[in-house]
């Protein structure tokens, strides 16, 4: 337990929520000791959430000590089944919609697949799906959308500037789906979703620092630190793809070669393996293929030599990584631990703070998407009390 999220929380709402989201269900001085806040405005900062309908307060499971004895011992958690948070994720092939609670969990989720799909059909083709999960969970009240995207996106805007797979440029993507949704939208970049569902729902809870990495067709990282993401001015943060740690032959379409993203993009991947898909990829390892699993370390050595660099930069208290082939096999994971350890000052100890995606691969998509809107929600519940009595 760190304190430096609670601090850097906006309100004292959002330290208390955040302190239950992270430690619930908890009880009132428990609250209090976590955040420093007064017993009495835990007290007040406790109602004010229930009255939003976030906090609920339940009978503690917990025997009475003798101090509280002929006191009914209350616990606060996050009230889960009241509300409802969407996701709209837009990947190279696909789009995954998705309905989230309150704790980050998928409720339902569906891909919507765009082989060619130009942005506007992308984004209708998301659109009518959400309808329909609206529909389906009209007895939730929506708090918005989050949509989240790989490449460059700016979050204030909502625009995703630059998504060189897709060849989308300038893409008002926040701006449309708010029309054709008629929820209040927030749009991130991939990484940066990943990091703060990580932050808020996954194994980094809790801590005030975090670093993101993101291999897949598009390769990204992202910055938590002091509790909050780091963007830097344009959002432009977390740009990692062309640092030069992979093979130097290997060219890249931005004119060099070398490239990590070029080196570790699913697409070099699976054709290196001589594979359909990333999936083929790693059940073939999985099933003990030589070709796919050398194939798959050699993608985790890279990954491993960017992460090194993370830990020498950034120093995170935990550095999660979201590859497919390190989620699934062990021995992915410990190559990239290898190379942290040896090449990082923090070596076997840096090695150690490595960590898979905390979501299973069907959830993590959509997790990503709806951590831009919980995000919002977690920063400062009052700011959004209008859209939580529904
Ligand atoms: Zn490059």
């Amino acid at each position: 337990m760190t304190t430096s999220v609670l601090t850097a929380s906006r309100t004292a709402a959002a330290a208390v929520l955040r302190a239950v989201l992270a430690h619930g269900p908890l009880a009132r001085d428990a609250i209090a000791e976590l955040t420093g806040i007064s017993p009495a405005g835990v007290s007040r900062q406790c109602a004010s959430l229930a009255d939003l309908g976030l906090l609920s307060a339940r009978p503690a499971e917990r025997p009475l000590d003798r101090r509280t004895a002929g006191r009914p011992r209350t616990e606060l958690d996050i009230a889960a089944a009241r509300h409802a948070v969407f996701g709209v994720h837009i990947a190279h092939e696909f789009a995954t919609v998705a309905v989230l609670d309150l704790r980050g969990r998928v409720l339902a989720s569906e891909r919507v697949p765009h082989p060619g799909g130009g942005p506007e059909q992308v984004l209708s083709g998301a659109a009518a799906r959400l309808r329909e999960f609206r529909q389906r969970h009209r007895g939730r009240i929506p708090v918005g959308l989050g949509v989240a995207c790989g490449g460059w996106v700016d979050p204030d805007t909502g625009v995703i500037v630059e998504h060189s797979s897709l060849g989308w440029y300038d893409v008002p993507a926040g701006p449309v789906l708010a029309e054709l949704s008629g929820l209040p939208t927030r749009v991130d970049g991939h990484a940066r979703a990943l990091a703060s569902a990580e932050a808020m729902f996954g194994a980094a809870r809790g801590c005030g620092s975090l670093a993101q990495l993101f291999v897949g067709n598009v390769v990204d990282a992202a910055i938590v630190s002091g509790g909050r993401l780091y963007r830097g001015p344009g959002s432009a943060a977390g740009t990692v793809a062309h640092l030069p740690l992979g093979a130097p032959g290997t060219r890249c379409a931005c004119g060099r070669s070398g490239c990590f993203e070029a080196d570790a993009a699913e697409w070099a991947v699976t054709a290196r393996a001589g594979r359909q898909s990333i999936v083929d990829v790693v059940g073939a390892a999985g099933a003990g293929d030589p070709v796919a699993l050398d194939v798959l370390l050699g993608r985790a050595r890279t990954i491993g030599r960017a992460a090194a660099l993370l830990f020498d930069v950034v120093n995170p208290e935990v550095l999660v990584v979201a590859e497919p082939g390190i989620a699934e096999l062990p021995a992915c994971l410990a190559a990239v631990r290898a190379e942290v350890a040896a090449r990082s000052r923090g070596r076997v100890e840096a090695a150690k703070r490595v960590l898979p995606a905390s979501f299973p691969g069907r959830d993590l998509l959509g997790v990503a998407a709806g951590a831009v809107q919980l995000d919002a929600l977690y920063a400062d519940p009052h700011a959004l009390a209008g859209r939580l009595a529904g």
